[in-house]
């Protein structure tokens, strides 16, 4: 798939003469999740993040998962300044296909990455989504994810509350802009489930494979995990420093 679309964008570009905002289309980040690590975690290029969050009316983000990302965003970045803005959106559809997802964040999203800010975009819809109902988050871009907030609240059990569930889904799906774990880079570190690709195999890590997923009360004991653990910071700097 990857192949031939760029083969087409090639193309295009042959025959453009927009030369300079195809080849921008063609090497950025934003096309494949993980590949926007760099401009995520340095400030070289973007000293500052900005965090827009369009949500589907009554499904808006809880504020402790918003205070919890940013407090992640600030550990493991050098980014000198986070916002955020959220606006809401009417849905009448309960059960969205990745096609659809794409579609709602382009009629949705306002801001990219522009300037000395990066921008990364977080969707927070109702109902499920249509591949697995089961999902709980899903990264699909280098710089956007979704979460189901209904399947969230669903899955909150005895004492563990929607919103510490919340908590770790977002900063979860944050680690897979990032990368995590083994995506597009290869850690020093053996730390990726071999049953579960891109996912800690330490259940104590906040990118443990279940944090995305509704058997999370059957796969954890107590509250989930919303902190990166040492290996997954140790990979976090190394691509920070340009060494991964
Ligand atoms: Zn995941």
């Amino acid at each position: 798939m990857r192949v031939f679309s760029a083969v087409i964008i090639m193309s295009l570009l042959l025959v453009s003469g927009c030369l300079d905002s195809l080849k921008d289309q063609i090497v950025s980040c934003e096309n494949i999740t993980g590949d926007c690590k760099y401009e995520i975690l340095q400030d070289n290029v973007y000293s500052k993040l900005h965090i827009e969050i369009n949500y589907v009316t009554d499904n808006s983000p809880d504020s402790d998962a918003i205070d919890i990302l940013k407090k992640r965003i600030k550990e493991v970045s050098d980014k000198t300044s986070i916002t955020v803005s959220q606006s809401a959106f009417g849905s009448t559809d309960n059960s969205y296909s990745l096609e659809e997802i794409v579609n709602i964040e382009k009629n949705e999203r306002e801001r990219f990455k522009s300037g000395d800010t990066f921008v990364i975009h977080i969707l927070y819809l109702n109902g499920e989504y249509q591949d697995n109902d089961k999902t709980l988050g899903l990264a699909y871009t280098g710089s956007s994810f979704v979460l189901f907030k209904e399947k969230i609240e669903d899955a909150s059990f005895l004492l563990i509350s929607p919103t510490d569930i919340e908590k770790s889904v977002i900063v979860h799906e944050f680690g897979h802009l990032l990368g995590l774990i083994n995506n597009g880079y290869k850690s020093p570190h053996d730390h990726e489930d071999s049953q579960h690709p891109n996912h800690s195999n330490n259940e104590e890590s906040v990118m443990y494979w279940a944090i995305e997923s509704q058997d999370i009360g059957n796969q954890l004991d107590g509250e989930p995990p919303n902190e990166f653990d040492a290996d997954d910071i140790d990979d976090l700097r190394l691509i920070k420093e340009g060494n991964l």
